[in-house]
């Protein structure tokens, strides 16, 4: 692929969509951004990205476009509002959705784009910030495997371990399934924190022994992060975690499964966000677990 030819598009400059519009424009691709809140864009244009000034703007003349948003409503906006992406898209364009959005929406995102001939791409993440700057995403991708290989190029410059899932909406679904595990792992890492913080056991000890044990996880060591740095930056909002939560409990009311545990979990995020803390990292559960227990973070 000839990078300078081909031309991308990027909407949604949050927590994740700006270091990974960074690495498509560090690899050579000519980029065009839009963000809703202006100012966010401010870093990519001073790295040489052009600035588009609405989504149709950011569409126009561009044979990728990626977009990376908080949710459904935002993506829907972003599409098929006023000055939406689906005004400026050309045909033959790939639209590749990276938020983490049901799986009804990209049926009904990739079925309106197709009657102007624009391809669609769900492709969410796992993993963070960190690795959305180290180019080191995981991502999940549901659509046609020719638009697929199409597009692979440009998903490399974020993400270093690609996986095609299978049809529009199975990478969706299987994004919403992980992050229940993530859910549900960042309250068991709660419990088994206040418990022993309870005892009197020391914060160290308990992380040094889960480390060198069988239960060792990315996931946790992240949690661990959240209470030796209180004050980082979110790297995960807590209200973007119930989101998920609530996309996923959707899906499995409609399909009959079971989510017993997880609906234990959305309790405790609901709990928090009405304790305004939706715009923390979704690790403050372990704070809220910690307050309800009654012992420190730390000491
Ligand atoms: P974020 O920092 O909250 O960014 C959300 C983006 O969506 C911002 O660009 C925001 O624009 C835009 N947006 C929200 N509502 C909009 C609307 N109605 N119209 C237009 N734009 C709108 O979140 P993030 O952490 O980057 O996450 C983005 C997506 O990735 C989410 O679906 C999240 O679940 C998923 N994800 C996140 C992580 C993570 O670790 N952070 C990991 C994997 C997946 P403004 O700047 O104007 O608000």
């Amino acid at each position: 692929m000839a990078k300078k030819r081909v031309k991308v598009g990027f909407v949604g400059l949050g927590l994740m969509g700006a270091p990974m519009a960074a690495n498509v424009l560090k690899a050579g691709f000519p980029l065009r951004v839009w963000n809703r809140t202006a100012d966010k864009a401010e870093p990519l244009v001073a790295a040489g990205a052009g600035r588009a000034t609405t989504a149709t703007d950011a569409a126009r003349g561009s044979d990728f476009v990626i977009v990376m948003v908080a949710d459904d409503t935002a993506l829907d906006s972003v599409l098929f509002g006023e000055n939406g992406l689906s005004r400026g898209l050309k045909r033959g364009a790939v639209l590749i959705n990276c938020s983490t959005t049901s799986p009804a929406i990209s049926y009904r995102a990739a079925t309106a784009l197709r009657s102007i001939s624009v391809r669609y791409l769900e492709a969410p993440v796992m993993r963070s910030v960190q690795a959305a700057r180290d180019g080191k995403l995981q991502m999940l991708v549901g659509g046609n495997r020719d638009d697929f290989a199409k597009a692979e190029p440009v998903l490399k410059t974020m993400a270093s371990d690609i996986h095609h899932i299978g049809e529009i909406g199975k990478a969706s679904t299987l994004k919403l399934a992980l992050n229940l595990v993530v859910a549900t792992m960042i309250q068991t890492f709660a419990e088994y924190f206040v418990l022993a913080r309870k005892t009197g056991i020391p914060f160290e000890t308990l992380m040094d022994v889960l480390k060198v044990g069988p239960l060792d996880s990315q996931l946790f060591r992240y949690a661990e992060q959240a209470v030796v740095n209180p004050g980082a930056r979110p790297s995960f909002f807590l209200k973007h975690m119930l989101k998920d939560v609530n996309l996923a409990m959707d899906l499995a009311r409609q399909m009959d499964v079971p989510t017993p545990l997880t609906s234990e979990v959305r309790q405790m995020l609901v709990a928090a966000k009405n304790l305004n803390r939706g715009d923390e990292d979704f690790a403050a559960l372990v704070d809220l677990m910690a307050q309800w227990a009654g012992v420190p973070m730390r000491g």
